[in-house]
């Protein structure tokens, strides 16, 4: 599984990061970032979680 976060769509409310705190994290411009590109396999459910929850779709999981 692969995740990336769309910058131009983040409006930085933090779901993702209190939902999936190993997987996402803010960057240096203030909105949420991917820290890695493939999720663990340990982290894909809340990824999966963080994507789904996400108020603007910003996150692109597959
Ligand atoms: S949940 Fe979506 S809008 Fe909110 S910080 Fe994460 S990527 Fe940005």
């Amino acid at each position: 599984m692969k995740t990336k976060v769309e910058p131009d769509l983040c409006i930085a409310c933090g779901l993702c990061i209190s939902t999936c705190p190993d997987v996402y994290d803010w960057g240096d411009d203030g909105k949420a970032v991917a820290l890695q590109e493939e999720v663990p396999q340990e982290q894909e459910e809340c990824a999966q979680e963080a994507t789904d929850a996400c108020p603007t779709e910003a996150i692109i999981t597959e």
